[in-house]
C-alpha cells in the first residue's frame, strides 16, 4: 500500500501531468510570466465557474483578505468580527491594517461562527465580518446576510476552505459583498506555490480591488493611494487553468472519502462525524472528528504508531494566541471554541484516496475503540 499522507500532491499531479507541463513550458517559452494571457484566461474562466462577475487574482489568500479588507474604506479602529476557530490568517490581516478584530465562538457541529454570538459583539464601531467556510463547508450565510443587512456591515468571505462548495445553489464566495480564496497547494483547488483570488458582485469594490492589488494606481504612474503588490504569475495560472475543470471531480472524490469514513464510524459511540447542515454542500478540505472523553491524543498517537497521519486543525483558539489577546475575552464566552481544540482531530483527506488506505485508516480507527 502506498504510504498515506494527509494530502497526496504527487499522485495527482502524475494524473495531469503531460497538460501541466506542457502548459507551464509554454509560459516559460512566451516569457509572458507576469499577467500573461493565462492569468486573464485563468481569470475569466473562474468567473464563469463561480457565477461571479469579477474575479481579482492575488498573491496568496492572506493577501486576499488583506485586500478586501483595505478596498472596503475602513478607518483604524474599526471593528471587524471573525470567528475564534480558524487559521490565524483571517485575523492577522484585521490587526495588521489597525483595525480591531473582535473575535467571536463558533458552533460546535459545524465549527463556523455562532450567528447569535456574531449579533451580540456587535458595537457601534463594528464595520465587517468575515464568516470563514472551515474545512469546506459554508457558515449560515441566510443569518449573517440578515445580521449585515440590518447593521449595515460589509461581509467578506473566507473561502479559502471551501472553493467550489455552494450554499443554497450559489457558489462560496458570491454571497457576500467580497469573497476571498487561497490557492495554495493543498487547498482543494491548489496551484504549485502561492496563489490568491479576490471575488465579487460589485462593480465599484472590484475597481477598487484592482488597483490596491497593483500599487493603488488606476492610472499608469498615477498612485491615487497606498496599496500593494499582490499578483498571481502567469506559471501559477497555468496550473490552475488545467485543475479547475477538475475542480468539481476532486471535490466529488474528498466526498466520497468522506462519506466512506462517516459511514463507518457510524456505530463508535466515541467519535462525531462532521455535520452536514442543509444549507450548503461539504467539499471537506478537512475530514474532521470530534473525538470525545478525552481520548483524541490517545487516538492521535496510536494511528501515528500505523503510520496514519492524524493533524489538529487547531489546537489553539486564535483570542488565546499571544498575538491576538486583547485581554478582554472572556472564556465563559467561547465555550464551543474551547471544547474543540481539545476534541477535533483531521484524518487524511485529499483526492487520491484508495479503497485499500480507506479500510486500513478506519479499521485501524475501529481498533483503537474495541480495546
Ligand atoms: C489557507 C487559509 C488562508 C490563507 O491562505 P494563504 O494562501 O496561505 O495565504 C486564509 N484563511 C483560511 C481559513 C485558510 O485556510
Amino acid at each position: 500500500m502506498k504510504k498515506i499522507q494527509m494530502v497526496d500532491l504527487q499522485s495527482q499531479y502524475q494524473k495531469i501531468k503531460s497538460e501541466v507541463d506542457a502548459s507551464i513550458l509554454n509560459v516559460i517559452e512566451s516569457a509572458a510570466f507576469i499577467n500573461g494571457p493565462e492569468v486573464k484566461q485563468f481569470q475569466s474562466d473562474l468567473e464563469k465557474f463561480l457565477d461571479v462577475k469579477h474575479v481579482i487574482p492575488c498573491g496568496n489568500g492572506t493577501d486576499a483578505l488583506q485586500i478586501a479588507l483595505m478596498a472596503l474604506g475602513l478607518e483604524p479602529g474599526d471593528e471587524v468580527i471573525t470567528a475564534d476557530f480558524t487559521f490565524a490568517a483571517t485575523v492577522e490581516v484585521i490587526d495588521l491594517l489597525k483595525l480591531k478584530s473582535i473575535l467571536v465562538d463558533v458552533n460546535l457541529d459545524t465549527f463556523t461562527i455562532d450567528a447569535e454570538k456574531l449579533k451580540a459583539a456587535i458595537t457601534p464601531k463594528t464595520k465587517a465580518i468575515i464568516p470563514v467556510h472551515l474545512f469546506g463547508q459554508c457558515a449560515n450565510m441566510d443569518e449573517i446576510m440578515a445580521i449585515a443587512k440590518e447593521y449595515n456591515l460589509y461581509v467578506i468571505e473566507d473561502t479559502a476552505q471551501a472553493i467550489g462548495a455552494e450554499f443554497k445553489g450559489k457558489k462560496a464566495g458570491t454571497i457576500g459583498h467580497v469573497g476571498c480564496t487561497s490557492f495554495f497547494p493543498s487547498k482543494n483547488l491548489g496551484c504549485y506555490g502561492d496563489g490568491g483570488a479576490i471575488f465579487t458582485n460589485d462593480d465599484d469594490i472590484a475597481h477598487r480591488l484592482r488597483g490596491i492589488v497593483n500599487h493603488g494606481m488606476y492610472k499608469r504612474y498615477y498612485h491615487d493611494e497606498v496599496g500593494v503588490n499582490s499578483r498571481l504569475d502567469s506559471i501559477q495560472a497555468a496550473v490552475l487553468r488545467h485543475k479547475l475543470p477538475f475542480l468539481n471531480d476532486y471535490n466529488k472524490a474528498r466526498y466520497a472519502a468522506a462519506s466512506y469514513y462517516t459511514n463507518a464510524f457510524k456505530d463508535i459511540a466515541g467519535l462525531i462525524t462532521p455535520a452536514e447542515a442543509d444549507y450548503s454542500t461539504h467539499v471537506y478540505h478537512q475530514y474532521t472528528l470530534r473525538v470525545l472523553d478525552g481520548k483524541r491524543d490517545e487516538l492521535q498517537a496510536f494511528l501515528t504508531e500505523k503510520e496514519i497521519p492524524a493533524m489538529i486543525y487547531y489546537p489553539v483558539p486564535l483570542r488565546k494566541q499571544k498575538a491576538y489577546n486583547n485581554g478582554h475575552y472572556i472564556d465563559a464566552d467561547f465555550p464551543n471554541t474551547d471544547q474543540l481544540v481539545q476534541e477535533v482531530m483531521s484524518l487524511p483527506m485529499h483526492t487520491e484516496l484508495t479503497e485499500e488506505q480507506l479500510v486500513y485508516i478506519t479499521s485501524a480507527v475501529k481498533e483503537f475503540f474495541a480495546k
